[in-house]
């Protein structure tokens, strides 16, 4: 069992969570449970750390280089603290119970300090508590490096301790209670609309979860999916016994009625860079993606044209925003090698996308969603699909016109 940040936003909440694990508890059954910091912890330690150390390296939720394993050790404390207010809680109801910081399970991961990927979990120690009936409360997003340093696993990162947990102990399924009752097909905030899903195939909560829809971490739907791990969604804002379904995220063979569109997702945290007049010879795309990847911008969408003039072309392409100071600055210090007459960023852009495993099978998707936007007067700048997913770029402020349009034309809409 994994609880978020909200769901453990005060001790009122806090003692709730523990009603709901007590009732969970089952003769033959053991519990893990795995919880976030409360709400708005990290963010108050993330900034202490930036007003002690600084930020060299700009990016939110990452401090610089030589100071990332400092960060670490303030922003993960923010857990600790949850696990211990957990087991207390649990104890007040006569359920045994015992927090586990990561050093003493132990949870170990490479040294990537404040991004850093779980390698083994020591399940030896932990299981034999489990098996002798006490609850494991343990803090997500964090784990320790082979030389004992504490590392974090980048923002949002308990789901994905979560899943890592329960993949080590074998467990049944790993529920993930939040503030919302399960995974929709939009952002229920973006429109009362939106359905809870039954079920949702691993890839498409993957193209979900990266696509925007924050309600996962698309870091921990990968190791579900790899892991083979059963998760659900659920509420935990219930009280114990109370009607609380959630969603299935698991294998798409387990999903008997393939939807061509199960969800639509959108992103904000978009840029659109131009690079107009581009000389047009082989090595070019290579030679400015090359200077991208070495200045660890994170590039997704991209589109080549025809530039006004004979022999040369338009490169248009899109990264997270935050990566945008470090584009422009990489392609106008190479703006001679490269060979480009001008360089424009966009930074009020949005990326909306419609996701189906059924869109394999089925023809005249795309032309459903360029329609739909047409009809509400949205351009489109630029356009990438895969097998499951449709994604375009828009003018960020046309976001929630798109999102709802998208919803309706697909037939998302609840009734
Ligand atoms: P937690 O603190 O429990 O980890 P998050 O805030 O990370 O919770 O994720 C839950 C939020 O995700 C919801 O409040 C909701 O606004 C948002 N969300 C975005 N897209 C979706 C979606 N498709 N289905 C459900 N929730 C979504
Ligand atoms: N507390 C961490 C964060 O706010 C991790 C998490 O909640 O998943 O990013
Ligand atoms: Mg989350």
């Amino acid at each position: 069992m994994k609880f978020g940040g909200t769901s453990v936003g005060d001790v009122e909440r806090i003692r709730r969570v523990a009603r709901i694990v007590a009732h969970e508890r089952k003769p033959g059954r053991g519990l893990a449970v795995i919880v976030s910091a409360m709400a708005g912890e990290t963010d108050r330690l993330v900034k202490l750390a930036r007003e002690a150390g600084g930020d060299t390296h700009n990016r939110p939720g990452i401090a610089g280089k030589n100071f990332d394993d400092e960060y670490d050790v303030v922003v993960s404390t923010g857990e600790q603290v949850t696990t211990g207010l957990l087991s207390l809680a649990l104890r007040q109801l006569g359920v045994p119970a015992r927090s586990w910081q990561n050093w003493q399970i132990p949870i170990r991961s490479d040294a990537s300090h404040s991004r850093a990927r779980v390698d083994t979990i020591d399940s030896e120690k932990l299981g034999a508590a489990i098996d002798a009936g006490e609850v494991a409360v343990i803090p997500g997003f964090q784990a320790v490096t082979a030389d004992d340093r504490i590392t974090t696993l980048g923002r949002g990162g308990s789901d994905t301790s979560a899943v890592a947990v329960a993949a080590a102990i074998k467990a049944e399924r790993c529920d993930i209670y939040t503030d919302v009752d399960g995974v929709y097909t939009t952002d229920p905030r973006i429109t009362q609309r939106a359905r809870r899903l039954e079920k949702i195939a691993y890839e498409e909560m993957l193209e979900m979860a990266s696509l925007g829809a924050k309600v996962l971490l698309t870091r921990s739907v990968e190791l579900a999916m790899a892991q083979r791990v059963p998760v659900r969604v659920l509420s935990s804002f219930v009280e114990p016994g109370d009607p609380n379904p959630g969603t299935i995220v698991c294998g798409e063979e387990e999903i008997v009625e393939k939807q061509v569109v199960s969800g639509v997702a959108y992103s904000r945290d978009e840029a659109k860079v131009s690079l107009l007049g581009v000389e047009d010879h082989p090595g070019v795309a290579a030679d400015i993606f090359g200077r991208l990847a070495d200045a660890e911008v994170n590039v997704d969408m991209i589109v080549q044209s025809q530039a006004r003039h004979e022999g040369r072309q338009n490169m248009v392409f899109t990264c997270p925003d935050r990566d945008a100071p470090r584009a422009k600055q990489a392609l106008e210090a190479a703006q001679k090698e490269i060979g480009y007459e001008d360089l424009q960023i966009h930074r009020d852009v949005a990326k909306v996308s419609v996701i189906g495993i059924g869109m394999r099978s089925q023809v005249g998707v795309a032309k459903t969603m360029f329609a739909a936007l047409a009809g509400k007067g949205i351009n489109i700048q630029a356009i990438a699909t895969s097998e499951i997913k449709i994604s375009v770029l828009i003018d960020a402020q046309y976001t929630e016109l798109a999102v709802r349009a998208l919803h309706t034309a697909y037939g998302l809409d609840a009734v």
